[in-house]
């Protein structure tokens, strides 16, 4: 049975699955990031992590498909930057996997990756041009045009987590300062939590004037954004996804607000249908059946 391996690899976890006969067959195990961060050689890690994975699960793949939080190369070999997970820079990804692997090895941006999978099987179905944010670790954009994702001159287009958002001289874990990212994302969340001393997860529903004035600016720096970008771009439908808005108690509503009340009128905003994700990290997987099926 022709078999692909995929990971999605998160700020956080690195999740494993793969695909059998072209269909998901689910994602079975996942990693914590932070062993791969803290590996000497990153390529050796993933090329053992990837044996033992198909090992337990009896696999003999083909393919190997790697949603990774990356700035490619053009030729989507290397990363030329990769803030989250540092380690990768400079490593021979591909070649290096390859070599150790002997498999056909498909690197692609990891939002890339996910928007092409609510594009082929979930909330983006049948869509033109998709522009989606994803809000996880960090904030990742994307824009498809019928599945193809646009790529700029240098194959890292649509940085959405790096334009400037305030003046407040934040540093960004790019370098860069009044990112977005360093004001409205999973590594913000979790100083929030830490500095009013609850739980990531009561963020949005705290009765704390001063948090609740800083979880609704988050929430606002993120619409502000996401309303940019579909102001430039103007496609057919404006996704979000991720683990922050798939939280229980982000406010969903306040988020649309903002958005609508900045979109250009009367267009983009009585053209652009919005969408929340709905696969999840199965998005992925859908992603790869995607990038398989273009071959
Ligand atoms: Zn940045």
């Amino acid at each position: 049975m022709k078999a692909a391996v995929v990971i999605d690899m998160g700020g956080t976890s690195l999740k494993f699955g793969h695909l059998l006969n072209e269909k998901p067959a689910g994602m079975f195990q996942s990693l914590a990031t932070e062993a791969l961060r803290r590996a000497r050689d990153p390529i050796v890690f993933l090329a053992e992590a990837v044996k033992t994975y198909t090992e337990q699960q009896r696999l003999e793949p083909d393919t190997l498909i790697i949603g990774v939080p990356f700035t490619p190369d053009r030729e989507m070999t290397t990363a030329l930057s990769s803030p989250n997970i540092r380690n990768l820079e400079a490593a021979p990804i591909k070649q290096g996997l390859e070599a150790k692997l002997g498999l056909r090895v498909v690197l692609e941006r990891d939002i890339n990756l996910l928007l092409l999978g609510e594009w082929y099987a979930g909330a983006a179905r049948g869509a033109g041009d998709v522009l989606g944010m994803f809000v996880g670790t960090g904030v990742g954009g994307c824009f498809l045009q019928q599945g193809v994702p646009f790529r700029g001159a240098s194959g890292g287009a649509i940085e959405l987590g790096h334009i400037p958002i305030r003046a407040e001289g934040r540093v960004c874990v790019c370098g860069n300062v009044d990112c977005l990212e360093a004001y409205a994302c999973g590594h913000t969340l979790v100083a929030l939590a830490e500095r009013y001393d609850t739980e990531v997860a009561q963020i949005f529903e705290a009765d704390h004037p001063l948090l609740k004035q800083e979880s609704e600016a988050f929430v606002r720096d993120l619409a502000y954004a996401m309303a940019t970008a579909i102001n430039l771009f103007q496609p057919d439908l404006a996704l979000v996804g991720g683990g922050i808005p798939a939280m229980r108690s982000f406010p969903k509503a306040l988020f649309k607000n903002i958005f609508y009340d900045h979109l250009r009128k009367p267009v983009p905003e009585t053209t652009v249908a919005f969408s929340w994700a709905e696969l999840g990290s199965e998005a992925a997987l859908w992603g790869a059946v995607a990038l398989q099926k273009k071959g």
